[in-house]
């Protein structure tokens, strides 16, 4: 199919501050000696073009591909949505592998474990990051059939991914992401929980336990609980749950690994169980997945939803049709891309997975003046995310009818309660947009701000000054904004100190660390009460934040309905990898 021509007069994006540095550093198209073949314009419109014409090929769609690339193009200039990375990276081009997320199964045989870590080099070649579960890997010494030998379980295994993901450079420039999952009721798991113990180690890996509710209740009532080696399904060893549970505490204290995912709670809501069992995410958590499927993302920029003026600010019109827009450009990116195995073409084509999600979330709060730690913003959390989920829902009907439900529907639960037809088994997922946010100028995923203001040094000895623009703004409108105030600001990141503001000022602009952890995990369950899939998040907590505190938090994440938790404490580790806008 030819794509369509870039129509004369097409406006020129504007781009954010460092949107250009990351542009050209990770985005344009390259030539042969890395000289660079496009302009942004040229980008938005590539992707906008591709994207689009695979609309051509269902009769009953009611846009034209040119009229549907105008539209598209649109919602990606003015920063109002943007695809995943990849599908930035790929799409219109000759790779054309355009999802973030990927899971691959590891079974128990050297076939399958290395099978495994050559998809994997393959998947992260092409821009995408994998989650595994090493759950059905027999526990190290137990012993291997063929050769009399013994196992060297999987933690050593996790060591090759890890190394062999080092090697792999995507496009030359980022190592890929890995999630790797162990139960916690495997054998190996108390050497798994302290896999990370050494900074620098597994340094590729995210890695989180998986949770059974059986452990959780052990949990509660301090009994034991079972450890099963999976090839056997004997039992190897009972350990007190409090025990593993404080273990877990403690290593998460010491370095903020592992993470936890409630495993029981994720399959509870598996569109497909028919399918099998959900056995992992991909690397930042987000996105549950069957063994050999993928999901692209999308994130809708909220910060562009809101009135100059004017008391009920969010325009929601606009919101409404975006998303529907949006949603039809996820599910045209599933028929554009191409997947680096047969298996994983069928297992995407089957379920037809997508993850609309939002960033931008505190910058609508600053521009709202609605403080990220307060009743107010967990309210306006929940009215948001349930409109995006019901209107993303309503989108996903809209494709059934015009291009038929994802072929895996008739088994799924939407079928048995007599929901849908969708064309889509999951529509929602809020991801991390690490680097989309960058692209977007605005404040990333759901979370708060780092700094409101920081020192950027540039490659001649410069420092550049930025600060948030709403912060700005405001400071500006309240008569208080001075370059010397800035610098002060930049120097510690917050506020939060400098009493000489006007209060509601200091209220309002508060970043990560003003937070109290409590407040980061009422948020999260906030948008987690309407995400189909999870939400990536990280709890933030202060230095002095004790092990108490984090058995806290994982036990309210529990009780909230979360899918799983991600803390942090300021300082336990010297660089933070993985995710961040350079991609580790
Ligand atoms: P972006 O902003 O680049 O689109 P996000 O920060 O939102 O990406 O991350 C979304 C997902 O993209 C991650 O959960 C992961 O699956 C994938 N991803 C992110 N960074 C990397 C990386 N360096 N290598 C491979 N995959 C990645």
């Amino acid at each position: 199919t030819s794509l369509p021509e870039m129509p004369a007069g097409l406006p020129e994006p504007v781009l954010p501050p460092n949107a250009e540095v990351v542009l050209t550093k990770r985005y344009l198209r390259k030539g042969s000696q890395g000289e660079v073949l496009e302009t942004p314009r040229q980008l938005y419109w590539r992707v906008a073009a591709a994207i689009a014409s695979e609309e051509a090929k269902y009769v009953d769609s009611s846009y034209s591909v040119e009229e549907l690339a105008l539209h598209f193009y649109d919602l990606m200039i003015t920063y109002r949505f943007l695809p995943n990375s990849p599908t930035l990276m790929n799409a219109g081009t000759d790779l054309g592998q355009l999802a973030a997320c990927f899971v691959l199964p590891v079974g128990d045989s050297m076939e399958e474990i290395f099978d495994a870590i050559k998809y994997a080099a393959l998947i992260h070649k092409s821009g995408g990051g994998t989650g595994f579960s090493f759950s059905r890997l027999r526990p190290q010494k137990s012993r291997v059939g063929s050769t009399g030998g013994i196992a060297s379980g999987p933690i050593s295994f996790l060591r090759i991914f890890n190394t062999a993901t080092e090697q792999v450079k995507q496009g030359g420039t980022r190592r890929g992401a890995n999630m790797g999952i162990l139960r916690v009721d495997h054998p190996d798991i108390l050497e798994f929980i302290r896999a990370k113990e050494r900074e620098g180690d597994l340094n590729n890996f995210n890695l989180s336990v998986g949770l059974t509710e059986v452990f959780m209740q052990a949990v509660e009532k301090d009994e034991e609980y079972e450890l099963v080696a999976p090839h056997t399904n004997q039992v190897k060893e009972r350990l007190k749950a409090r025990e593993v549970f404080g273990l877990l505490v403690q290593k998460a204290w010491e370095s903020g690994d592992p993470g936890i995912i409630f495993l029981d709670r994720i399959n509870r809501d598996n569109p497909t169980p028919g399918q099998g069992e959900i056995e992992s995410t991909n690397p930042c958590g987000e996105q549950p997945l069957l063994p050999y499927e993928a999901c692209n993302l999308g994130s809708i920029n909220l910060s562009r939803y809101i009135q100059n003026s004017g008391k009920d600010d969010i325009l929601w019109d606009e919101l409404k049709r975006d998303i529907h827009l949006a949603v039809r450009f996820l599910d045209n990116v599933i028929d554009a891309s191409r997947y680096p195995l047969d298996k994983i073409t069928e297992t995407v084509q089957k379920n037809r997975k997508i993850g609309l999600g939002v960033m931008g979330w505190a910058d609508m709060l600053f521009r709202l003046n609605i403080p990220y730690n307060s009743q107010e913003a967990l309210n306006l959390a929940e009215k948001v995310m349930h409109f995006i989920q019901f209107e993303a829902q309503s989108a996903s009907k809209t494709l059934a009818e015009e291009r038929g439900p994802f072929p895996g529907f008739a088994e799924s639960t939407f079928a048995e309660h007599k929901q849908g037809p969708f064309r889509n088994a999951t529509a929602t997922t809020i991801a991390p947009t690490g680097t989309l946010s960058i692209l977007a100028g605005c404040s990333s995923g759901v979370e708060p701000l780092f700094a409101l203001s920081f020192v950027r040094q540039v490659m001649d000895g410069e420092r550049l000054l930025e600060a948030n623009p709403w912060f700005e703004k405001a400071l500006h409108a309240a008569q208080c904004f001075s370059p010397k105030l800035m610098e002060e600001v930049a120097s510690k990141g917050t506020i939060h100190h400098l009493d000489y503001l006007p209060e509601t000022i200091r209220k309002v602009f508060v970043t990560a660390h003003d937070i109290q952890p409590t407040w980061h995990l009422k948020m999260q369950a906030a948008f987690q009460k309407f995400t189909d899939n999870a939400v990536s998040k990280t709890v933030n907590l202060p230095h002095e934040a004790t092990r108490e505190d984090i058995w806290q938090i994982y036990w309210m994440a529990y009780e909230m309905g979360c899918k799983g938790v991600t803390v942090y404490r300021d300082g336990c580790k010297s660089n933070q990898v993985l995710c961040t806008g350079d991609g580790g």
